[in-house]
């Protein structure tokens, strides 16, 4: 579509017209909009009125599973070994400001491809993979809307309890993890670290070694592989310490803990 001939135009204050330059897509273009400070910047909008598969939310992070999903776990569209759990206290991304929050609840999520946010689920050439069988969350979700907010998530999320609730053994060590190693106490002996209580190292070294040990307990009595372990009792310690401004390196036997310096 050339710019004589676009369709498409906006009448701007000072009464010039606006028209779509050739690079812009069919339902996306840019136009020049004001930040706060009165800067100007390019905005883009969109006019999309369906999903084109174009992945952008796939890229940005990977969806929440709820109850409703289950038949796609049943089916094997999405396996144990693609999901994981965020336990509660744990920091998740939030795909709308890309902040980092704390979340109060359990989630269960696709995994990303690793080093990223992106769905395991995309593929560069080919988009969604299950696309007909995608999560209720990637259905629900509409870019061009401005209804994007998910709402009611604490009844409706998918949580260990759904699928591990009768069986007993999981259960008792999802209970123990959480007894032993809850993330707010984490939290809270991080926060204290950062103020010079250096006797909180060893607590935290405590955490991590119980944690550790649940893991292999699990993997030797019930042969539960590395991959699905994530699902069953979160990331590890030395998994997710980055995201609460600690590094944890493991030396052997002994670990080697450091805070982030926070930039100034
Ligand atoms: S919903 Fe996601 S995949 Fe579909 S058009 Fe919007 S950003 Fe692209
Ligand atoms: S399941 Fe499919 S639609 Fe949903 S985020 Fe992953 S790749 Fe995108």
């Amino acid at each position: 579509m050339s710019e004589e001939n676009s369709k498409f135009e906006i009448l701007l204050p000072d009464g010039t017209v606006y028209r779509p330059e050739k690079k812009e897509t069919k339902n996306t273009h840019y136009i020049t909009g004001y930040d706060p400070d009165g800067k100007s910047k390019k905005m883009k909008f969109s006019t999309k009125k369906d999903c084109e598969r174009c992945g952008e939310c796939c890229r940005r992070d990977t969806p929440i599973i709820l109850k409703e999903d289950m038949p796609l776990l049943i089916e094997g569209i999405i396996s144990e070994r693609d999901i994981y759990t965020i336990r509660e206290g744990e920091t998740i991304r939030s795909s709308i400001d890309g902040e980092i929050y704390y979340t109060s609840m359990e989630l269960i999520k696709i995994k990303p491809i690793f080093g990223t946010y992106t769905c395991l689920f995309y593929d560069p050439e080919e988009g969604c993979t299950i696309y007909e069988k995608r999560p209720s969350v990637c259905r629900i979700y509409e870019c061009w809307s401005q209804n994007i907010t998910l709402t009611g998530i604490e009844r409706s999320r998918l949580t260990r309890s759904d699928l591990f609730g009768k069986i007993e053994l999981l259960k008792e060590v999802i209970k123990k993890q959480e007894e032993k190693c809850s993330l707010y106490r984490f939290q809270d002996l991080i926060e204290e670290l950062k103020k010079d209580k250096s006797e909180n190292t060893d607590k935290i070294a405590e955490m991590i070694l119980y944690d550790l040990y649940l893991r292999d307990w699990l993997k030797e009595k019930l042969s539960i592989s590395d991959d699905v372990l994530p699902l069953i009792l979160g990331r590890s310690f030395l998994d997710i310490a980055p995201f609460f401004g600690l590094i944890i390196e493991r030396e052997g036997e002994n670990f080697v803990i450091k805070v982030i310096e926070e930039e100034e």
